[in-house]
């Protein structure tokens, strides 16, 4: 936030790479926390109140964003773990005809490009599911959220976090997991996953604390964190 509080005095030549580079890093960082939180893993999810409060803090997590996702997509996240890899239940995965579509070096440059539009309509069109309340409390709060950083800091403030989000999740070295988790290299392999150097900013996708130790235990030296 202090980032898109300078941003706001910034030329646009300097600001759009400036939101691309750091905006775009910050904003991936807070949709992995969101992909976390979706999974219950910031409270204890054993009582009403350990589940509202992932709820709340996935919100949280979202403002910065400027576009309304936390709620829409543990939505249609929890349907990705449950059928991975499902032709059209998982819309986290590429739909057949972009598989035959994207298929230039150009094409598919394009297709990174537009790894937001994919995201956020994929599932509109292969599999909408009922809008649900908190939906609604998400939308509402991203929009009291991008109205105030607007009337506060400027237009200015808001492109940069909308930026960040949209030049972020395309082609940007933090939105590259998006392919590494959800494209087909080898048949029957979906996800891969990734031990680099970007870990070391990233909010890394982990098992959670509890199950760390099992994991190592059963993955043996496949697990390396
Ligand atoms: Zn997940």
């Amino acid at each position: 936030m202090g980032m898109a509080y300078l941003a706001a005095s910034l030329e646009w030549k300097y600001l759009v790479p400036v939101a691309w580079l750091l905006g775009g890093a910050a904003n991936c960082n807070l949709q992995l926390a969101m992909h976390e939180i979706s999974h219950n893993l910031a409270f204890k999810a054993t009582t009403a109140t350990g589940l509202a409060l992932n709820r709340a803090l996935s919100i949280a997590a979202n403002l910065p964003l400027g576009i309304p996702a936390a709620i829409s997509f543990r939505k249609y996240h929890m349907e990705h773990h449950r059928y991975q890899g499902h032709d059209v239940v998982d819309v986290d995965i590429p739909c057949e005809w972009e598989g035959w579509f994207f298929t230039s070096p150009l094409k598919k440059l394009c297709w990174v490009m537009l790894q937001p539009a994919f995201y956020a309509l994929r599932p509109l069109f292969t599999y909408p599911l009922p809008m649900q309340g908190l939906e609604v409390v998400n939308i509402a709060a991203c929009l009291a959220f991008d109205f105030a950083i607007y009337f506060a800091w400027g237009v200015k403030a808001v492109a940069y976090l909308l930026m960040g989000t949209l030049l972020g999740m395309g082609l940007h070295p933090t939105a590259f997991h998006f392919i590494s988790e959800h494209c087909v290299f080898v048949e029957g392999h979906e996800t891969y996953s990734y031990y680099g150097p970007l870990n070391a900013i990233m909010c890394a996708p982990l098992p959670p604390p509890s199950s760390q130790g099992l994991a190592r235990k059963q993955l043996g030296r496949f697990y390396v964190r």
